[in-house]
């Protein structure tokens, strides 16, 4: 998929940070941080800019939040999301090697028995390893 058909599928209008953002998580098989999406795009383009985009993006079911151990909120594509369905109930893999993180949207997380009185809201299981590309 193209990121200009994307934006329009979301009902978002195509700027040149929209573009290069996602043009860049569409091409990256891994989780990004912001800082690591600034260094690979324009480097004229703002912080604000940039963090106004993954806002834009997080609330639209373009992509979603990766919790990663080293205090970095890294951002991944979502895969049919959408703006009422925003789900992400599956593991996230960080490896010890290479230091990526990745979705891995077939491994969906286990039901998680809470005692009487918790509410769970978000779900988030962080695997570490070695990847595919390391092992
Ligand atoms: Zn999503
Ligand atoms: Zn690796
Ligand atoms: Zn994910």
């Amino acid at each position: 998929m193209e990121a200009r058909e994307v934006l329009e599928n979301h009902a978002l209008k195509t700027t040149s940070c929209r573009h290069e953002v996602l043009g860049l998580l569409l091409s990256t098989p891994q989780a990004l941080s912001q800082s690591e999406i600034e260094k690979s795009i324009d480097p004229d383009t703002d912080r604000v800019t940039v963090y106004r985009t993954l806002k834009t993006f997080l609330e639209k079911g373009l992509i979603h939040k990766v919790l990663d151990d080293s205090g970095a909120t890294k951002y991944a594509l979502c895969i049919d999301c959408g703006v009422n369905d925003h789900n992400h109930e599956h593991v996230h893999f960080k490896c010890n090697e290479c230091g990526q993180t990745s979705c891995l949207d077939k491994v969906s997380i286990p039901v998680i028995n809470l005692p009487p009185g918790y509410k769970i809201t978000e779900k988030n299981i962080l695997v570490h390893g070695i990847c595919q590309n390391c092992g």
